[in-house]
């Protein structure tokens, strides 16, 4: 088996946030030699952990400027940390700062990138990835022959790593030059914990339909105790918010509905494939369109009005043919 280097930020207190720790198990599944190259202001506790999972060589990248976010210092991290190991296979996470910065550094090392593999395993004697076509629909086993060959591996798709520390690690430290930079990181703004609708980590994916929006058997329309029902539900189980394309579509017109929502939220064909164990979908039809989106959820429930819906089609596990309004609202209350 060929030499393998994995690719780590590590979070403030030197630790492997989980995507990490994840990318830790499909390296050691792989087999082969492992070298771990860590990024970051602190790393001795995910040192740790790659020397008990088994690691040959640590190496690291340390110091203020690699803390943060920032093509430059992460895509000369990365590119150090490459040429110290000289690995074949160079395995990251696919969080936001390796997606963006290990294009380059593929380039620089002469190399080739692949994105999105939700799957990696020798066959034939090679390493080869699993990954995603034409919106989820086709799944293609790649190989290549270039080397070194870098891989942005999904989050989610590897169950993460969780064996005990090491009580001691060997940590190299590569010597590297700041780069030259017109980045300054200031700080960071993001919503308030509350506010947030998409959880990818979350046990539950919570969609809703336009039919929330539509008038209602009583002749009217009740969007206000649609919003305060999604919010209730969505606060108190922690869900995930997903959409259809027919509400997003609204709520980007202005109009007056689930102001929350946005196209981000919008999961299928033009939209996302979130990854979660359980999933509810209410007031949505369950179009093809819209339940391609659902490729990784494992268990589907839906709750619609029509028993003629998409979802009755065999595209849920259980279907409710019912008012969502009326089990929302009693959800909330047996939730709370
Ligand atoms: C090229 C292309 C790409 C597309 N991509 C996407 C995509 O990425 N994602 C996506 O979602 N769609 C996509 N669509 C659109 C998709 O085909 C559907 O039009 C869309 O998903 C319908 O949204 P909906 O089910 O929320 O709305 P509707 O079709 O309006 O369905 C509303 C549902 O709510 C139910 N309902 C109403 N009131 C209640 C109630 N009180 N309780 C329970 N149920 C109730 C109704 O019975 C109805 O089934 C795409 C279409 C095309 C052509």
């Amino acid at each position: 088996m060929e030499s393998i280097l994995l690719l780590a930020h590590t979070e403030a207190g030197g630790s492997l946030a989980k995507p990490a720790l994840e990318a830790l198990t499909a390296a050691l599944a792989l087999g082969g030699d492992l070298t771990v190259g860590l990024v970051g202001g602190a790393v001795e506790s995910a040192a740790a952990a790659a020397a008990a999972a088994g690691a040959r060589r640590i190496l690291a990248a340390t110091g203020e400027p690699f803390t943060q976010p920032r093509y430059a210092t992460d895509a000369a991290a990365a590119e150090a940390l490459a040429r110290a190991a000289g690995a074949a296979i160079v395995l990251a996470p696919a969080t936001s700062r390796w997606t963006r910065a290990l294009p380059g550094v593929a380039y620089r090392l002469a190399g080739r990138v692949d994105t999105h593999a939700t799957g990696l395993a020798m066959r034939d004697s090679v390493p080869a990835l699993t990954r995603w076509f034409y919106r989820q629909r086709i799944e293609a086993v790649v190989t290549r022959a270039t080397r070194p060959w870098l891989i942005l591996l999904d989050p989610g798709c590897f169950a993460p790593w969780s064996g005990t520390p090491a009580a001691a690690a060997q940590i190299e430290t590569i010597p590297l030059e700041v780069p030259a930079s017109r980045t300054t990181v200031t700080g960071m703004q993001a919503p308030k914990a509350d506010e947030q609708t998409i959880r990818p980590d979350a046990k539950l994916l919570f969609v809703a339909g336009a039919g929330w929006t539509k008038k209602q058997p009583d002749g009217a329309v009740h969007s206000a105790e649609a919003q305060q029902l999604i919010l209730g539900v969505l606060r108190a189980a922690q869900a995930s918010l997903g959409g259809s394309k027919s509400l997003v579509d609204l709520s980007g017109e202005g109009e007056a509905v689930l102001p929350f929502m946005t196209h981000l939220n919008q999961v299928g064909q033009t939209g996302s494939t979130p990854r979660h164990p359980k999933g509810l979908s209410t007031c949505c039809h369950g179009e093809e369109p819209h339940v391609v989106g659902w490729r990784f959820v494992t268990e589907r429930r839906a709750v619609n009005l029509d028993p003629n819906c998409g979802w009755t089609r065999g595209k849920a596990d259980v279907v409710y043919v019912a008012d969502a309004f009326a089990v929302v609202r009693e959800l909330n209350r047996l939730l709370s």
